[in-house]
């Protein structure tokens, strides 16, 4: 990937392309390096295009959402990021069609009021819907794989494939689509349900989290995924580590699992941060804590 010209290779996408783009802004840390190339596909064609390029030259390519379970390394990304916004959205009765792009917060408010059920209990996690539904992202209450049907997805090759339910393989915050590398779109199964009913169970959810969880800070969730029958962030707590810091970065007082970037952290901060978590976790209890974040 030696001296590319990637304005000149990118040149037909000139007007949504930026070239060693600082990722630190798309992010929820607010923390990493630049990227080769950022580039924000305009349609699902575009995706797909750009993607059969990037394979073409052999650059590595990362798909971003809304970089709220991300950490991007100091150094950056060597390679092509590429931004998912296209966020167009048709529902039939109980069924919902929605871009990846879409926000997650923003898709369960209007189907609270759509009277449409089941994603309220997502209350509280942001991101896009397409992130959300690669991480199966939930918690006690559910998780989004429970709901969805089908999804349109980018495969190896770079063609568009529509990939049904029984294809897909939905695990704790990991999701497998064999041979895809991106979801597109997808339809959602729901529950028509009384408004009411959902916007309370809504504001519940919301509630305890806001309790628990730092939710407006410098942070990317939480960090670590538990380990079989057992919490990390209990773990994390009992070890005495809560208030830890490295640089700008810190264990948060309030859940043990999340990390914040107290305003000046680098991504190296959060790094050692967590290895000395992931240390004193082994020696005090023999478990092995592994990243539920995504490092680039
Ligand atoms: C305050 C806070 C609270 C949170 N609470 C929760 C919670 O309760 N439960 C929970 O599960 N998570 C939680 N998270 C983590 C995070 O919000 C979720 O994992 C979310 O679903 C990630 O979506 P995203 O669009 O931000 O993904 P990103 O961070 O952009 O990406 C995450 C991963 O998904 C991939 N990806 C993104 N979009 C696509 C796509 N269209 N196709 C293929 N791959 C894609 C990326 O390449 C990356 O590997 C929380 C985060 C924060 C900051």
């Amino acid at each position: 990937m030696t001296n590319i010209n990637f304005e000149s290779l990118f040149k037909k996408y000139q007007k949504i392309s930026r070239f060693n783009e600082p990722l630190a802004k798309y992010t929820s840390f607010k923390l990493g390096g630049p990227a080769d190339v950022f580039i924000t596909p305009q349609t699902i064609v575009e995706l797909s295009e750009i993607y059969q390029l990037c394979l073409k030259e052999s650059l590595p390519v990362y798909f971003l959402g809304g970089g709220t379970n991300l950490l991007v390394k100091d150094e950056g990304v060597k390679g092509v990021v590429v931004s998912i916004t296209f966020d167009r959205l048709v529902v039939k009765a109980e069924a919902v069609l929605v871009e990846s792009g879409y926000s997650l917060n923003n898709l369960i408010i209007f189907l609270i009021k759509a009277g449409l059920g089941g994603l309220e209990s997502l209350a509280g996690v942001p991101g896009s819907v397409g992130g959300a539904v690669m991480m199966n992202a939930g918690g006690h209450h559910g998780t989004i794989g429970e709901f969805v049907e089908s999804v349109i997805a980018l495969d190896k090759n770079g063609k568009l494939k529509p990939v049904e339910k029984d294809q897909i393989n939905f695990g704790y915050r990991a999701t497998e689509i064999k041979d895809s590398v991106c979801i597109v779109k997808m339809i959602l199964r729901l529950k028509k349900t009384d408004p009411v009913v959902l916007k309370e169970k809504f504001q519940e959810i919301l509630k305890a989290k806001g309790q628990s969880q730092p939710l407006g800070g410098k942070n990317a969730g939480c960090v670590f995924k538990n380990p079989l029958d057992q919490s990390a962030g209990a773990l994390i707590d009992q070890a005495g580590l809560k208030g830890l810091t490295v640089g700008g970065a810190k264990v948060s007082e309030q859940h043990a699992n999340f990390i914040i970037n107290t305003g000046s952290a680098t991504a190296q901060d959060v790094l050692s941060l967590m290895e000395q978590i992931k240390k004193t976790v082994a020696e005090q209890f023999k478990v092995e804590l592994e990243p539920e974040i995504k490092i680039w």
